[in-house]
């Protein structure tokens, strides 16, 4: 067992904040690395230690491989935390730092590969008894076999990057006549993102949830699932809004698909944090994809389990394994969390600025992960979330009432913020009912216009 006595924590925002949190609880110490942009940025004055790694530009300092070992070497960091985005399911930067002798607080690599891949990804569900969206077998050669396989599905088709991320590189084809040029499309606008044209084809469905089952494996063969997360209130393919336990899913059902999601990352010897991704519609479960690493929305898993997730991911990359069995593995309460960015809460337009005032909301079971401050400046080169606001409940009713009165406490002034947008989303018969679809808060906010 190797013990990690001095973490790097190779991000930015709150994920660097709630992974130093994480490791001071521990007793471990923090290194941070940061863009000129982010000297200022308040996990980097809570560090032990911070190396500054490049210019704003994320490809020459978050994305910066050279530079981050480099940082480690010299503060003799023993371990390397890669939170959510930038290098976290880069299988390569994972081999590098296991290379260096680094504990790489993440999967294997092996595994971060196979997954990165949609494709490969859906192949292996597949082979683990996962149900998938129905589609193309494989990667995309063709247009006779997009024609094909299009036709025995059924149109709307969607062609999706087998690289992407984020929401970006997917078209939806309505028609057969719009297929070509729209897989055209596909193909060089994820050759540009990506740097890799491969597309491939999935039904397009109707008005599903996305309902996503949090893992964790000990890299041994063990494994266990925290229950799932409904994200299905997004904006252009981007989670919004999510809360754990989902409104529609029985625990009859969460046992059972939980089950099957932790037997297959028992057999495959996963290690660490995942989260499987499913579409869900009409009382059926369709994998989409896998993601090997932290998501953003972890805390409301956190929340309704009483387990720290980082401090999981921690344990296991230190050789500890798993803190419970899944018979000890008991969700309780209500969580939801809503992601705040610094947009204007109608038309969306990022708003980043100096920070005048600010006042988080506090009391009973309420949590913000966020590094701002007054006088912090918040840069306007990355993302745009600025921290995310969690709230606890016994059931979702006290839950919905609890965020309605912590919304209403957030100030954030010097910026447009989306708290507005939250406000009136949770007052929606919709969102109230929980019976919302991942289609819902888009067709809403056309017809508020
Ligand atoms: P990314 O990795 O870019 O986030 P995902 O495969 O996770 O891509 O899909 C993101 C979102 O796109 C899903 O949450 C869902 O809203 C939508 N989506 C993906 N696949 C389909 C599909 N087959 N039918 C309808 N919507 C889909």
């Amino acid at each position: 067992m190797a013990k990690i006595t001095k973490l790097l924590i190779a991000n930015r925002g709150e994920i660097a904040l709630r992974i130093h949190r994480a490791c001071h609880e521990l007793g471990i110490k923090t290194v941070a690395v940061h863009s000129t942009a982010d000297a200022d940025a308040m996990h980097v004055r809570l560090a032990d230690e911070a190396v500054c790694i490049g210019p704003p530009a994320a490809t020459d300092s978050y994305l910066n491989i050279a530079n981050i070992i480099s940082a480690a070497e010299i503060t003799h960091a023993d371990a390397i935390h890669p939170g959510y985005g930038f290098l976290s399911e880069n299988a390569q930067f994972a081999e590098i730092v296991e290379l260096h002798n680094i504990i790489w607080v993440g999967p294997k690599p092996e595994h971060i590969r196979v997954m990165g891949d949609k494709v490969e990804a859906k192949r292996t569900a597949a082979k683990l008894g996962l149900p998938l969206v129905p589609g193309s077998p494989g990667p995309l050669e063709t247009i006779e076999e997009a024609m094909q396989v299009a036709e025995e599905i059924g149109y709307p088709v969607l062609i999706k990057a087998a690289s992407g991320g984020g929401g970006r590189g997917m078209k939806v084809v309505p028609a057969p006549e719009q297929l070509e040029s729209l897989m055209m499309q596909a193909s060089s606008e994820a050759k540009a993102a990506f740097g890799d044209a491969t597309v491939y084809m999935e039904k397009y469905l109707g008005d599903p949830k996305h309902i996503e089952f949090q893992v964790f494996g000990d890299g041994e063969g063990a494994a266990i699932h925290l229950g799932e997360r409904d994200c299905s209130i997004q904006r252009r393919h981007q989670k919004v809004i999510e809360e754990a336990p989902s409104p529609v899913i029985s625990a009859e059902q969460r046992a059972k698909m939980g089950g099957i999601v932790a037997n297959a990352m028992a057999a495959m010897g996963y290690r660490g944090a995942g989260t499987i991704e499913f579409l869900y519609e009409d009382g059926q479960f369709y994998f989409i994809e896998m993601n090997t690493r932290l998501q953003v929305e972890h805390p409301v898993t956190e929340m309704i389990s009483g387990l720290d997730l980082v401090r999981e991911q921690i344990r296991i990359a230190q050789g500890e394994g798993l803190t419970v069995p899944q018979e000890r593995v008991q969700l309780t309460g209500h969580a939801i969390e809503c992601r705040i960015n610094a947009e204007d809460p109608e038309t969306f337009v990022p708003s980043p600025g100096l920070v005048k005032n600010y006042v988080a909301p506090g009391g009973m079971h309420v949590r913000v992960d966020s590094g701002l401050y007054a006088g912090y400046r918040v840069p306007p080169y990355y993302d745009s979330m600025i921290g995310k606001l969690i709230v606890y409940g016994a059931d979702r009713e006290e839950c919905i009432r609890r965020l309605r009165r912590a919304l209403e406490e957030f100030v954030v002034e010097g910026m447009k913020t989306t708290v507005p947008l939250h406000q009136r989303v949770i007052d929606t018969p919709e969102f109230m009912d929980g019976n919302y679809t991942i289609k819902w808060l888009e067709r809403w906010l056309e017809e508020q216009r």
